[in-house]
């Protein structure tokens, strides 16, 4: 049987484009596992939240695992929201978009990037963090209705339309997660069999 990794995310989008993008691989979800715990993520670096959650859900289900942490950061904010991205108008996802866009009201700088650290636990506990980057800017306005979180406000120049605009194919092949997600294959690919041994 192919390889059972346990995603530490509750998150279904995020799930859905891990199994896209690596479709070779026996995902797990913790909601397969039932598990509804929602640790702290109090880490001050992307890269320290995936590896506090990977490694937390590695000890308690004893199953390899992928943790990914990411966010927006935009330039002329200071790289705000950052590590704060889902939380960022204490309200959903919408609300986020509409406080980004008040933020910027004025704004000639418009420059962001999404980053994702992505961290693997083994299964004898090694872990390794891999980062993923696309780079875009703040668009005038909500556009597009796929995807999640900031993709109706992140444009990108080269075709002119935000992520929700572009869909899955395009973030599947270019995304900060798509990006981490092939660095982690290539790892796999390199040091471990795709097998359960
Ligand atoms: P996380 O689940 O702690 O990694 O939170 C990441 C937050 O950053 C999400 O709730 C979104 O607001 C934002 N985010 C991360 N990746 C993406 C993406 O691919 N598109 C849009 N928003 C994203």
């Amino acid at each position: 049987m192919n390889k059972t990794i346990l995603i530490a995310s509750g998150n279904q989008n995020k799930i859905k484009e891990f199994k896209n993008i690596l479709p070779d691989y026996n995902f797990l979800s913790l909601k397969d596992l039932n598990d509804f715990e929602d640790i702290e993520e109090n880490g001050d670096t992307f890269e320290a939240n995936s590896l506090l959650k990977a490694k937390h859900y590695f000890n308690k289900h004893k199953i390899p695992t992928l943790a990914d942490d990411s966010g927006l950061e935009i330039e002329v904010l200071g790289n705000a929201p950052g590590i704060l991205s889902k939380r960022y108008s204490g309200k959903g996802d919408h609300e986020n978009n509409l406080l980004v866009l008040r933020n910027l009201t004025n704004k000639k700088n418009r420059k962001a990037r999404f980053r994702c650290a992505l961290t693997y636990v083994n299964a004898d506990g090694k872990t390794i963090t891999f980062e993923g980057i696309i780079e875009g800017k703040i668009a005038e306005e909500i556009k597009g209705d796929e995807g999640f979180g900031y993709d109706p406000i992140f444009l990108i120049e080269s075709e002119n339309k935000t992520l929700a605009e572009l869909g899955a194919d395009y973030k599947n092949r270019h995304s900060h997660r798509a990006k981490v997600l092939i660095k982690f294959k290539e790892y796999m690919e390199k040091n471990e069999s795709i097998n359960n041994e």
